[in-house]
């Protein structure tokens, strides 16, 4: 059993770890470092590699995740009152195209639904409302599942339930495969709409056993529990019985939020327009939006200037679960941020001057996962791997650029991996075989048909296209070096030989002795060493000289010093220290 239970959060940055686990953050980049991370001081790891990383350490300490009570490890929750109350459901419809979503839609709020009404915004959600039998439903509409996928990112917790489209003439489909993955990911209930039945070739049953046996989503009337309606968004039919359904599955979750709280909840649409400035789509998720709140969504500052629902009348206040359009951002807040409100203008600029330092200070870190680290971990001593797909315009241009690929001088540090090649424009199967792992698609001198380019961007497969072949070259090289993991650069600054010891405590000792050569200077990384043993490393936290702190100390001089060390040190007369810096430089193709 370990001593300690130290509660922290999904993900932390490498500052917090240290300072929870009490350590220097140099022990601990150290650490991540020998597992392959080059992490900084505010790089965020999340809970995996925190464990891995004290079990490295063998510290006697035992990490607990704080709890997200009741959701998916994605969903972030707000913790409910006493006081919450009810709320309409979230229900986000998708399916694959053509399958009749926006039909649906339309069916469904009695009017045309107008797609990308927002003009040319490439992520957004439109969102409605409708109300069954007295009861409001808050409906989600996309026109890709990649805003939903983005939303999740931001760790929304948006849809309650997700009605699946499925057409009966057509089946399953890749985009339906998707949207149940993305139901379950997001811990939503799934309805599954059957629609076009009205269609002769409609095959209700084999849509069924489709879902049922390929992704053990099983019909009620088969012993399952997948809520599967029958409609035709074409006449109507089942529509009310769908509505009806998604309320009851919606009344299995307690869909409740808090009102007496300042509100909150996301952007999910955002544009420019002229005499309106920024206009947002928000959703509230608690607490109740009026004109007149003070707002931060992201960096950006706004204060309600009109609040209109959905279909752009006015609206009093916007409580849980309601979609709302308002003006009054000073600038376009990002889609899928969190919007709060603030009680004064004063504290709203405050939390942006706050968000404001976070960016940049993200800005220079990327997250690192438990996954990534696995795979660093195993993969440590393995040459990278750059795969690529060459697509050229003839026979002759692609032995050229395939060749010079190959010449790329990587001195061994990378394998140039050729998944496929030839000749023609980019097709949908070089997507998909790019789709599968990291591969950069080059064409050079062809084409990416629009319909390629979809595919491309849902699958989020990188083509590059060019038309001069050494800016190719260029690019591929740049990539390549992209792949090489950081390398660890020490510069030693000065050694000293400890002269007395005057205090070792379990983390901390504070010592004394001779600068021997070079220059020590207080933040230093030490590396402590008794003969040909390394002791351990450690950190300089303070440096004396004739009892008054000092800056710096240079060879012959006499100092006193504190380390701070991730474990007790015992030093002893005589030992070695060596001070030094470690920095993670790029590596380049020599
Ligand atoms: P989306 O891409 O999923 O939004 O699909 P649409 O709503 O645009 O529908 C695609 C096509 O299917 C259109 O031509 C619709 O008129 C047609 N459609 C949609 N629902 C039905 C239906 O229930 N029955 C029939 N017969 N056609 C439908």
């Amino acid at each position: 059993m370990a001593e300690k239970v130290l509660t922290i959060a999904d993900s932390i940055t490498v500052g917090e770890l240290a300072e929870t686990l009490n350590l220097s953050v140099t022990t601990l980049v150290g650490e991540l470092f020998k597992n392959g991370i080059a992490a900084t001081i505010n790089q965020r790891i999340d809970f995996e590699t925190a464990t891995i990383i004290v079990d490295e350490l063998g510290l006697d300490v035992e990490l607990e995740k704080k709890s997200t009570e009741g959701a998916g490890p994605e969903r972030k929750t707000h913790e409910l009152s006493d006081k919450a109350v009810d709320r309409s459901p979230i229900v986000a419809v998708m399916g694959h195209v053509d399958h009749g979503k926006t039909s649906l839609l339309d069916a469904i709020l009695g009017q045309k639904v107008v797609e990308g009404e927002a003009g040319g915004i490439t992520q957004h959600i439109s969102a409605y409302q409708t109300i069954r039998k007295g009861r409001s439903l808050t409906l989600l509409d996309t026109p890709g599942h990649e805003a939903f996928a983005a939303l999740r990112q931001h760790g929304a917790a948006l849809t309650d339930v997700v009605v699946i489209v499925v057409a009966a003439d057509d089946g399953v489909k890749p985009q339906t495969v998707e949207a149940i993955r993305f139901a379950r990911s997001a811990n939503a209930k799934i309805v599954v709409a059957i629609n076009k039945v009205d269609k002769e070739t409609a095959n209700v049953q084999l849509v069924k056993t489709q879902l049922a046996t390929e992704h053990n989503l099983n019909p009620e009337e088969w012993g399952g529990d997948t809520v599967m309606v029958e409609v035709s968004a074409k006449t109507g039919q089942g529509i009310d019985k769908l509505l009806d359904l998604v309320l009851l599955v919606a009344d299995l979750e307690e869909l409740k939020a808090d009102i007496e709280v300042p509100a909150e909840g996301l952007v999910i649409e955002a544009h420019m327009e002229v005499g309106r400035g920024a206009v947002v789509g928000l959703l509230v998720e608690q607490g109740i939006l009026k004109p007149g709140s003070f707002l931060v969504a992201g960096t950006a500052y706004g204060k309600v200037r009109t609040l209109l629902d959905f279909n752009g009348k006015p609206l009093k206040e916007a409580g849980p679960s309601t979609p709302a359009t308002i003006t009054g951002f000073k600038e376009i807040p990002q889609f899928g941020d969190s919007f709060e409100v603030y009680k004064t203008e004063k504290e709203a600029r405050a939390r942006i001057a706050t968000a404001k330092i976070e960016n940049e200070r993200n800005a220079a870190s990327t997250n690192v996962t438990g996954a990534d680290m696995l795979k660093l971990m195993t993969q440590k001593s393995e040459t990278p791997d750059f795969n690529v797909i060459v697509k050229a315009d003839v026979q002759g241009s692609l032995t050229s650029v395939m060749d010079s690929l190959r010449l790329i001088e990587t001195g061994g540090q990378v394998n140039l991996h050729v998944v496929s090649s030839g000749v023609g424009n980019i097709t949908e199967n070089d997507i998909r075989l790019a789709a599968d792992d990291k591969t950069v698609i080059y064409g050079f001198n062809v084409e990416l048909p629009p319909a390629v380019k979809r595919l491309a961007t849902r699958e989020r497969a990188e083509v590059r296209l060019y038309r001069v072949i050494y800016e190719l070259l260029d690019n591929a090289k740049d990539a390549m070096e992209a792949l090489l993991a950081p390398e660890a650069v020490e510069t030693v600054s000065g050694t000293l030989t400890v002269k007395g010891v005057f205090r070792t405590l379990k983390d901390q000792v504070i010592a004394g002795g001779e600068v021997t050569s070079g220059k020590v200077t207080s933040g230093l990384l030490v590396r402590a060493t008794r003969g040909d043993e390394l002791l351990a490393e450690a950190e300089i936290t303070s440096l004396q000289r004739e009892k008054v702190e000092a800056r710096e100390a240079f060879e012959g001089d006499l100092c006193g010093f504190n380390l701070k060390t991730q474990r007790k040190l015992s030093l002893e007369i005589g030992d070695k220290l060596e001070f030094f810096t470690r920095e993670l430089v790029a590596r380049t193709l020599k």
